[in-house]
């Protein structure tokens, strides 16, 4: 007698099953994980449009698999409360343990009500603060309405740790961000900061180049219109589809637990990888590994000159002077690879190098802006300063003097004179 098929899709606890109900957000976060390559500054909503499943075949399809029992399964998106039946699924769905990702834009209490009268409960859920597209008094309301609505056993409130990042977060979001953290610590709600993933994880995420490699990972990853696939980036980009949860019995199996497979888009995968903590690639020499490289300074590549400049300035609020340089270094490459040099970002370098303690270097960089106009007083009477610690005095005032007249000049270094010494001289 021939043994039946195995079902397809693997069925170990820890395998993270995830129905995208929609590709839809009504927000549009320039660090979404949802889109690869993401750019700061660049808002952008999760990855297309489909045809999406109705609720009716999400349920259909989904209460007809073996599952054994509870078998975990998150509701995610995009913004998964935007598909029109968002709340009928997550009450119809039978023999799962349900996790929801979700921005917490919903109507928390008839979700929680459509789900209490089918005698249902999310075991899990998942809600990050998007602090461009929301006011912290609005998000912690419906936090704790969730919390309070016995709609979730166990939800997980968060933000995304961008300490490291001021590439994606402005003065609005450092502001609402604050807001929160101020108010959830008064009314007590508990929350977490997640580690940001992206790009700057290194070679698998860079999308330079394609390589041939083996990979393991624990998805099951369901795109709206039921398509079925191993990884995020074959999700978004519709390729290597193993069949459709609506005729399940045509789908082919996926790897299972652990099992590495080959794949030629090594290269192009979506950090969303790791979140499982199962996934790993094995190189041709049979060394395995996950991410290659956690450098910040990516971004900077992506972005434009005067982006930067602001970045260097975070970098510079947060003491971490280092970066700042970087970045400011990197602003006046690409600067003067477009043919124009720019003052200011000149003028921010002196000013970062003197707080590194590279003075000589702080005076050539201020005496460059000075050159390149930009004559404000705290500039010269900065550049002025320096040189005097330096015993470079006669020196600077040559070049001050091209640009500054003498009778603007002479009551800067009396106001000087007034504070000398400035610092003691090194
Ligand atoms: S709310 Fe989530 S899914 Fe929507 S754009 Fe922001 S990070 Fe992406
Ligand atoms: S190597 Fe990357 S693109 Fe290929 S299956 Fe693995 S995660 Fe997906």
């Amino acid at each position: 007698m021939a043994e039946p098929a195995r079902f397809p899709l693997p069925t170990p606890e820890i395998h993270v099953w995830v129905a995208y109900l929609t590709a839809r957000c009504n927000f549009a976060c320039d660090y979404c994980i949802q889109k690869p390559q993401m750019v700061p500054g660049q808002r952008r909503k999760p990855w297309g449009k489909y045809t999406e499943l109705t609720g009716a075949q999400w349920v259909d399809a989904l209460n007809a698999f073996p599952v054994r029992p509870e078998h975990p399964l998150i509701l995610t998106g995009g913004e998964p409360s935007l598909h029109k039946d968002f709340a009928f699924i997550a009450s119809r769905l039978d023999g799962y343990a349900l996790d929801m990702t979700s921005n917490l834009t919903f109507d928390i209490d008839a979700v929680a009500r459509e789900m209490k009268a089918h005698g249902k409960q999310f075991v899990t859920s998942f809600h990050t603060y998007h602090p461009k597209f929301m006011a912290p008094e609005k998000w912690l309301d419906q936090a704790e309405r969730l919390r309070d609505s016995g709609l979730v056993k166990a939800p997980t409130f968060s933000m995304v740790n961008l300490e490291r990042f001021p590439h994606f977060r402005d003065e609005e979001h450092v502001r609402n961000l604050h807001q929160l953290v101020q108010l959830a610590d008064r009314r007590g709600l508990l929350y977490q900061f997640n580690e940001f993933r992206g790009t700057h994880m290194g070679l698998p995420y860079e999308r330079t180049q394609k390589y041939a490699i083996e990979c393991t990972s624990a998805w099951v990853n369901i795109d709206p219109e039921g398509n079925v696939f191993n990884c995020q980036y074959h999700l978004t980009e519709r390729k290597r589809s193993f069949g459709n949860i609506t005729a399940i019995e045509a789908c082919r199996p996926l790897p299972a637990m652990g099992e590495f497979f080959a794949c030629t888009d090594f290269g192009y995968c979506d950090p969303c990888h790791e979140n499982s903590g199962h996934g790993a690639f094995r190189d041709t020499n049979g060394q395995v590994f996950r991410r290659t490289a956690n450098d910040a300074r990516v971004y900077l590549k992506l972005m434009e000159p005067a982006a930067i400049r602001t970045v260097a300035q975070r970098y510079f609020g947060q003491g971490n002077y280092a970066e700042a340089e970087h970045a400011l270094l990197a602003a006046i490459g690409k600067q003067r690879d477009g043919g124009k040099e720019d003052g200011e970002t000149w003028a921010d370098l002196g000013v970062t190098l003197y707080e590194s303690d590279k003075k000589k270097q702080g005076l050539a960089a201020l005496l460059h802006a000075v050159d390149l106009g930009i004559t404000r007083t705290e500039i010269v009477a900065s550049a002025l300063a320096v040189a005097r610690e330096l015993g470079l005095e006669a020196h600077a005032k040559a070049t001050i003097l091209r640009h500054v007249p003498a009778q603007i000049l002479g009551p800067i270094e009396q106001a000087l004179d007034a504070v000398r010494p400035l610092q003691p001289a090194q």
